[in-house]
């Protein structure tokens, strides 16, 4: 899609979607993006309670809207709401962008190859053995963007009823941490909350990273703090250990090209984080 002329009020809109919605981070991605494309654009964060939600998406319809994100409680829960969903959406089972097109709303996951960007930009290998921690809605979009490129995914998971849930669903193989060959996984994903709220969390206490092969990845989806226990404790076995900042940008940059068909560059994103962060 291009964008042609201008809305009836000037102004192309875009909304985030969420409970809580203060202090999230893509107001400033996305303001950075319609400056750097030249479009009159506004980007509001709004507070919406689960109830809130389906008349929230309605308003979505206006012709000046060009969508929304949508984040905690709202991914699972938008899907029945939409007209229609992108494969990635279908399958994954969560929404995280709603683009706007003709009165019609589409459910899309850019969450996944927002993923696999990141994961393209530190230089991980093709495919091989991965291992996604989690069994949440971000494990899922890994497991599902890293399946679809022929990796072998191992999901390890606190509740290991969940991780058998999503394998289920999604393929790849349930495991206890001491079932992982980990002398052949060249990517570990960390897609849990293990250390988001408690800076000394680990999902994976006690390991002993020389365990992997020193050319594996690391791949930290917390971006909050940026140096989370995980990527310490990789980075002194020796390992390359990233965060999940640049997930987070190739997600916008994903979404705003898909609402307005501009494609801005990561590092415009980057650069916003940055600042904002
Ligand atoms: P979610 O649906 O609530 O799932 C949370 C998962 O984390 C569950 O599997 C849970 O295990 C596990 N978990 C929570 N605390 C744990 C702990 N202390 N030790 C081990 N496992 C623990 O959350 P989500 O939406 O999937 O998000 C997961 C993480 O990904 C969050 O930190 C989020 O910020 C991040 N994320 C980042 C991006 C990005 O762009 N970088 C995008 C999406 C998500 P149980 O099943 O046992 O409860």
């Amino acid at each position: 899609m291009t964008l042609s002329g201008r809305p009836v009020s000037g102004v192309w809109r875009a909304f985030l979607y969420a409970d809580p919605a203060a202090h999230s981070l893509s107001p400033a991605l996305h303001r950075a993006a319609f400056a750097h494309a030249g479009l009159s654009g506004e980007y509001a964060a709004v507070r919406v309670p689960s109830a809130a939600l389906p008349a929230a998406l309605e308003r979505l319809r206006a012709p000046d809207v060009l969508g929304a994100n949508l984040s905690l409680p709202h991914k699972e829960a938008a899907l029945p709401l939409l007209d229609s969903l992108s494969e990635a959406a279908q399958a994954i089972g969560a929404v995280n962008t709603v683009i706007h097109r003709g009165g019609r709303l589409i459910g899309e996951n850019t969450d996944a190859p927002g993923f696999l960007a990141a994961l393209a930009d530190a230089g991980a290998p093709a495919a091989g053995v991965a291992v996604v921690l989690g069994a949440g809605g971000a494990a899922r979009a890994a497991v599902w963007a890293l399946r679809s490129q022929g990796w072998d995914v191992r999901v390890v998971n606190r509740t290991p009823g969940r991780a058998q849930a999503l394998t289920r669903d999604l393929g790849g193989l349930a495991q206890a941490r001491e079932e992982v060959p980990w002398e052949q996984v060249s990517l570990v994903v960390n897609a849990s909350s293990a250390g988001l709220a408690h800076q000394d969390e680990t999902p994976l206490p006690g390991f002993d990273f020389a365990a992997l092969p020193p050319s594996a990845l690391v791949y930290d989806m917390v971006y909050k703090p940026r140096e989370t226990r995980l990527l310490r404790e990789a980075r002194r076995g020796g390992l390359q250990a990233e965060n999940g900042l640049s997930m987070l940008a190739h997600q916008a940059r994903l979404a705003f090209v898909a609402w307005t068909g501009v494609r801005v560059p990561v590092g415009v994103f980057l650069a916003a984080l940055e600042e904002a962060a």
